[in-house]
């Protein structure tokens, strides 16, 4: 068995955008930072690629990262009937990437702030010991380190180990097809968000120039039904006759709120922290920014020469992360909450009443939170009114 013999101020599990952006912080922070990566990068990652406004905030200056269309309209539609269309006004808009692309440009960004990535390694067995965290690797290796991140997606070995609980799980299935030049211009600027059968389930279409990525989300246990959902979705927009060039699912959690995001010396992060918007499953976002500020604090544990200072490098983040991700998390579980039981009344509001498209297309452009979203008076008797309806 080999052994690296020194110890990493800071070892990052996974290179995703969360563990990207937690190995490039550390390392800026003048940390001694190993980057490791189960696949091969780039790798690819089942995701629509859509980076809302409040995502391409959080990418790091320059980001030299192919934006393969920008949305300048959503299609709304209720299973196919009540389809709407409606223009975005917002200057930022959302972008559409391949996440293979993205991750490998947030990987080169880290490796260029001085972290060493070493991909087709993975993390097996993790331990904690007195100053140190040992993780053991696939190959058998043993690695010490002085703070660790777990940034090993929505599977997480590291968020076992932290004890991560999610109350909310959810089966994705998607395809990523290419598509002729004239349907390419059909959808070229123009998203598609379609509410679904199963409850809390829709489906979307994200264009990618000649690629478009279309799939179906729903709450899992319901594997056949959410199958038969993808494929009539599928035959609806005409994408069932072309031949994928991946056709793959994925479990998406989201945390209890009560769920832990640290123990002793490792942090979690992104999907691996569960964290994650509940209604729409939008997690880039959320990976850049807990990966950004766990990256932070794992600078600081490993610094940290005593109990008190390790917990205070701790707190840091338990804080970030509970004063701003938790209350998104909060608000959109309230929509959540209403979209499951009142679909067509959601989708009434959001394509007749046109303050509340305008909110959500200043959310889409990172303008506005959802938790201002659903803060306002006009909101607040809304979902009262919806409540009582109950
Ligand atoms: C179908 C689908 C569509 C989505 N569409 C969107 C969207 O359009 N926009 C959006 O914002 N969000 C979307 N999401 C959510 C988004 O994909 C995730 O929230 C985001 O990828 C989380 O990033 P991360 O860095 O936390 O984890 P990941 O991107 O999952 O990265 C984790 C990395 O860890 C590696 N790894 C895993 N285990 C180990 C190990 N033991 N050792 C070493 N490495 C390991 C993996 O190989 C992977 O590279 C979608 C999710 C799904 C399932």
């Amino acid at each position: 068995m080999a052994s690296d013999r020194r110890t990493w101020d800071v070892v990052v599990v996974g290179a995703g955008p969360a563990g990207a952006s937690a190995a490039r912080v550390a390392a800026e922070a003048g940390c001694r930072v190993l980057l490791l990566e189960r696949a091969t990068i780039p790798r690819y990652k089942t995701c629509g690629g859509g980076l809302i406004g409040c995502a391409q905030a959080f990418l790091p200056d320059g980001l030299a990262v192919e934006v393969r269309d920008e949305i300048e309209a959503v299609t709304f539609g209720l299973g196919g009937r009540r389809t709407r269309t409606l223009d975005s006004r917002v200057g930022v808009r959302c972008r559409m990437v391949f996440r293979d692309e993205l991750d490998a440009a947030l990987t080169r960004v880290a490796a260029e702030a001085g972290a060493t990535v070493r991909d087709g390694t993975a993390v097996t067995r993790i331990e904690d010991g007195e100053g140190v965290v040992t993780l053991r690797t696939a190959a058998g290796d043993l690695l010490g380190a002085r703070a660790v991140v777990g940034a090993d997606g929505s599977a997480s070995r590291v968020g076992r180990h932290v004890g991560v609980r999610c109350e909310q799980v959810d089966l994705a299935l998607e395809v990523e097809v290419p598509v002729s030049t004239s349907t390419s211009s059909q959808w070229r600027g123009r998203m598609l968000m379609e509410w679904g059968p199963l409850p809390g389930s829709f489906g979307w279409v994200f264009p990618k120039g000649d690629i478009c990525t279309a799939g179906v989300v729903a709450a899992k246990g319901q594997g056949d039904a959410t199958k038969t959902y993808l494929r009539e979705f599928l035959q609806r927009h005409r994408f069932d006759h072309l031949r994928p060039l991946h056709d793959t699912g994925h479990l998406t959690r989201c945390r209890h709120p009560d769920s832990p995001l640290a123990r002793h010396r490792t942090l979690v992060a992104g999907d691996a922290a569960g964290l994650g918007d509940p209604w729409s499953r939008e997690g880039i976002s959320f990976a850049l920014r807990s990966g950004t500020w766990a990256g932070e604090a794992a600078a600081r544990v490993a610094r940290a020469e005593d109990a008190p200072g390790l917990a205070h490098a701790r707190e840091g983040y338990v804080t970030a992360v509970r004063s701003t991700l938790e209350p998104e998390m909060r608000a959109s579980r309230r929509i959540m909450d209403v979209f499951t039981r009142r679909p067509g009344l959601f989708h009434t509001a959001l394509t007749g009443v046109p303050s509340v498209w305008r909110g959500v297309d200043s959310y889409l452009g990172g303008r506005t939170t959802i938790p201002e979203l659903v803060g306002t008076p006009a909101a607040r008797v809304a979902l009262k009114a919806i409540d009582f309806l109950r």
